[in-house]
């Protein structure tokens, strides 16, 4: 199935692109941010270069529950970009099965 969540989407009125790529770390360094050393399952990245808005970039390798899981990590991240990583991830982890026991599935329902 096609993923159900479109390319460009908006959160509280900002643009969001989001895109799964096989190597987050990689093409976070290639739009121009740090990305450190250690694999990345998304990152929420705010005003790419030259782009308004943001992008969220989920890694395309995991399964599809992770990157769902991962899907929401970052849009807490878009929502509240004060919250601390240990609040977001609490969140996350609160959050996740609930809506997934109820039929959230962000990027369809099986590996593309
Ligand atoms: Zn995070």
């Amino acid at each position: 199935m096609k993923s159900r969540i479109p390319s460009l989407t908006s959160l509280a009125g900002v643009p969001v692109r989001v895109r799964r790529v096989p190597d987050v770390r990689k093409e976070t360094e290639r739009l121009g941010y740090e990305a450190g050393k250690e694999k990345l399952a998304g990152v929420c990245l705010r005003h790419p270069k030259g782009k308004k808005g943001m992008e969220i970039l989920v890694d395309s390798t995991l399964p599809l529950r992770e990157q769902s899981s991962t899907f929401l990590h970052e849009v807490i991240h878009a929502l509240f970009p004060d919250l601390s990583e240990s609040m977001v991830l609490k969140i996350e982890r609160g959050l996740f099965p609930i809506l997934w026991r109820r039929g959230f599935r962000p990027f369809g329902e099986q590996d593309e």
